[in-house]
């Protein structure tokens, strides 16, 4: 083999979060990643049934390429089918520019430390020195990782403009640049929330994107079947940088002066970096640390309620939460709890009624709730609802912990228009369930059966009405009403409601 040049290091990937949860003394699921720069979530188009088709066919080569995506691209980007190409993420097209454009005896340019290891390494194993003497190239970062900071784009050419960050910027970016020797390299990564399928694209002219073709390997059918998916229907990036906004500001009233950020993360210049971060971890928060800052990615209020309050150093963290995945052939499900909540509430599986039942259930409990995923509605409803009872039982299940000093029972008697519920439970951990929905509009009482089975619990709901979906939402309201009371915690063996927002 031949050697590396002597001072060459390779890309250090962060540790796994079983490592970390293991340093920490943790268990897994309280660890929260706030250093990879991707959501907290997959979006709902990420489905198993978004590769079902191609996994049909996945004894197949791609014969003929990926057409469509080069399409669905193009017009995502504004620019034409034939200046796209893939690549494995939008580190394998950085290597391939590399690549392309230097070699031995070549000058790379990279932007100022600190910035994305990646394109010094790329220079280096494409066998060029990275400087800025008559560069061949140089790479630029708009928004720059880790500073978020949006600076001009050079006047250098051949340049490589990596824009990962591109959406969260609200800014043109460079693609109005690519037939003036400008490459443009963006992921499905971030705002796709694909990190996991390694897919992305550079754009370039014509030309250009015909040469790196004729040096780059194909891309893998599933992953583009799921940026496919996701280019269907685009998330929104607002409420990210909204969460962004909200997040430096309650940084700043804590004493922090975090840099201002056009990207999905926030760069915090801090005395001692490894210190912060140590503390950060010991409270199950994973952040990047930095010479002389931690950059912190912007997850979402709930999560990064936790770090701000661990950096607040707010006594331990609220342990009566729980997070928890469920997935089968016919749905993916991801819950998080919390049972000292605020009653922020988000439920979202697609099986509509049955995620208004359960959001009215959590509001009422007091708990701080997001379930989200999908399931296979093509056949109905039923396999979505039910294990979106099943996962959010077994979290409550997970949240209550050993169960000590909490409330125990709880019942309640709400009304609505016609109808008319009571529950009572009891959570002293043996499983009963005697539901009674009249008239049910389908599924509710069995959804209630499986929350109760799975979380452990004794529950009697009756109710009944004139309309069905009255006399659900009355039991589900009651239900919840009777958990409020029955999860409160009485002895001071358990943390104090966190609350107010
Ligand atoms: N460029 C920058 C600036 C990044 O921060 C990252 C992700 N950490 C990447 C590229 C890599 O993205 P991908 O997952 O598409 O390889």
């Amino acid at each position: 083999m031949r050697a590396l040049g002597s001072g060459f290091t390779t890309y250090g990937w962060a540790p796994s979060t079983a490592e970390l949860a293991r340093r920490a003394g943790l268990d897994p699921v309280d660890i929260l990643r706030f250093d990879g720069n991707v959501p907290p979530l997959p979006l709902p188009s990420s489905r198993p049934a978004a590769i079902a088709a191609e996994l049909a066919r996945v004894n197949e080569y791609p014969h003929g390429g990926y057409p469509r995506i080069h399409e669905a691209i193009a017009e995502y980007a504004g620019v034409e089918p034939e200046n796209v190409v893939l690549g494995a993420g939008a580190d394998d097209l950085i290597m391939l520019v590399a690549r392309a454009y230097s070699g031995a005896g070549d000058t790379v340019s990279v932007p100022p430390s600190p910035t994305y290891p990646l394109f010094r390494i790329a220079a280096q194993l494409a066998g060029a020195d990275v400087g800025d003497e008559s560069p061949v190239l140089t790479f630029a970062c708009r928004p720059a990782n880790p500073t978020g900071a949006l600076e001009p784009i050079p006047e250098a050419r051949p340049l490589v403009v990596d824009e990962a960050y591109f959406e969260y910027a609200d800014d043109p970016g460079a693609v109005g640049l690519i037939d003036d020797d400008v490459i443009v390299i963006r992921t499905f990564s971030k705002l796709f929330a694909l990190a996991a399928a390694r897919i992305g694209y550079a754009l370039a002219s014509r030309d250009g994107a015909a040469e790196l073709y004729a040096r780059q390997s194909p891309a893998s059918t599933l992953s583009v079947a799921l940026a496919l998916a996701a280019l269907a229907s685009p998330p929104d990036v607002a409420p990210v940088i909204e969460e962004r906004e909200r997040l430096a500001r309650e940084l700043r009233a804590l004493g922090y002066e975090p840099l201002a950020s056009r990207a999905n993360f926030v760069y915090v210049p801090v005395e001692d970096p490894q210190v912060a971060g140590e503390e950060l971890l010991a409270a199950g928060c994973v952040v990047r640390v930095f010479e002389s800052a931690i950059r912190i990615s912007v997850r979402d209020r709930e999560d990064d309620d936790v770090l701000l309050g661990a950096l607040a150093g707010e006594a331990g963290s609220p342990m009566r939460r729980a997070r928890q995945s469920r997935a089968t052939t016919e749905t993916t499900l991801r819950v998080r709890l919390g049972l000292d909540g605020a009653g922020r509430v988000r439920v979202g599986t697609g099986a509509g009624l049955y995620d208004h039942f359960l959001e009215q259930l959590a509001f009422h409990a007091g708990f701080d709730l997001v379930l989200e995923g999908s399931g296979d509605l093509e056949t109905g409803d039923h396999h979505t609802a039910e294990d979106a009872a099943i996962v959010l039982g077994e979290a409550l299940d997970r949240a209550l912990g050993d169960r000590k000093g909490i409330a125990r029972y709880g019942d309640a008697v709400v009304v609505m228009d016609d109808a008319r519920a009571t529950a009572a439970v009891d959570l002293g951990g043996r499983r009963h369930a005697a539901v009674r929905i009249e008239p049910d509009p389908g599924l509710a009482s069995h959804v209630l059966g499986s929350l109760a089975d799975n979380a452990r619990l004794a529950l009697h709901v009756e109710s009944s009405g004139t309309d069905a979906h009255h006399a659900a939402e009355a039991a589900f309201k009651a239900t919840g009403r009777a958990l409020r009371a029955a999860t409160r915690s009485e002895g001071d063996v358990l943390p104090s409601t966190k609350g107010v927002m």
